[in-house]
């Protein structure tokens, strides 16, 4: 068994019995390997991220870490194992360290720094007071989508998941912000189970493999060479 699968995985939400959200989804994750999840808007994906994260349980089939049903798993230990960087980066109003640090509360300064610099975000850090009197909100200051990302990525890398779950960012990156953020991605990737969502070209050809969701269904999965193959 991989690192983590979907068996025959059926599911549709509470308020919405008539709609199948995901109608029997089966695929496996071996350790280490790298997934683009892609398919249109409303096709699923941000949903498969919930039932790995136990928001909600499939109603027919089974969600597997290391071949073991999550369902018999204890949630606060799986989440533990899990980090989620979203396509829409939130941070609470604290300095950028406090931000980064509830990645794994109680971290040491210096560990907050060393995942600050892997995650490319030392240096806006640095010009900011060192993070410390730094306080993001609404009367704080402002942090562009890119500076949030790599934030949330710096809370990964001090997380230290074994699984990373990933939500592109949609909108455009200026490309010195994308380099640092591909960078930072890059380095967090490395030796984890990565899912993601993938939204720009260059993620889906670099996946190990890319799982095609459209209306609740896997209609292909497969690399990049063989789904171009197949046209
Ligand atoms: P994607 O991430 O591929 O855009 P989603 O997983 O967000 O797709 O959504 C799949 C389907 O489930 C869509 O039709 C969406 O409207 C519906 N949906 C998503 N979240 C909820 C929810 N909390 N309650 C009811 N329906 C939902
Ligand atoms: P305000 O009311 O001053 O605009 P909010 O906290 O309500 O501040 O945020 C409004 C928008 O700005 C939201 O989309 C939020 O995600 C974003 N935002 C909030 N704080 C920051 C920040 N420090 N840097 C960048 N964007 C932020």
């Amino acid at each position: 068994g991989g690192a983590l699968a979907f068996r025959d995985v059926h599911f549709h939400y509470p308020s919405r019995p008539d709609q199948a959200v995901l109608a029997g989804v089966d695929f496996e994750v071996a350790p280490g390997q790298r997934i683009a999840l892609v398919g249109p808007s409303g096709a699923g994906k941000s949903t498969v991220f919930s039932l790995i994260l136990g928001y909600y349980r499939p109603e027919q089939g089974q969600v597997l870490f290391d071949g073991r049903d999550a369902a018999s798993l204890d949630l606060h230990a799986l989440r533990k194992g899990i980090a989620v960087v979203p396509q829409e980066v939130m941070l609470f109003g604290g300095t950028i360290l406090e931000n980064i640090e509830y990645g794994k509360p109680g971290a040491s300064r210096q560990e907050i720094i060393e995942a600050a610099k892997q995650a490319n975000a030392h240096a806006f850090i640095e010009e900011r007071e060192q993070g410390y009197e730094t306080v993001v909100g609404p009367r704080g200051v402002k942090l562009s989508g890119g500076q949030r990302q790599r934030i949330a990525i710096a809370r990964a890398i001090l997380a230290d998941p074994r699984v990373l779950l990933l939500d592109e960012a949609t909108s455009a990156l200026d490309a010195e912000s994308e380099r640092l953020v591909n960078e930072a991605l890059e380095r967090l990737m490395v030796g984890r189970t990565s899912l993601v969502i993938a939204h720009r070209l260059s993620t889906v050809r670099t996946a190990d493999r890319i799982l095609v969701l459209n209306q609740g269904k896997l209609v292909e999965q497969g690399s990049h060479d063989e789904l171009m193959a197949h046209g």
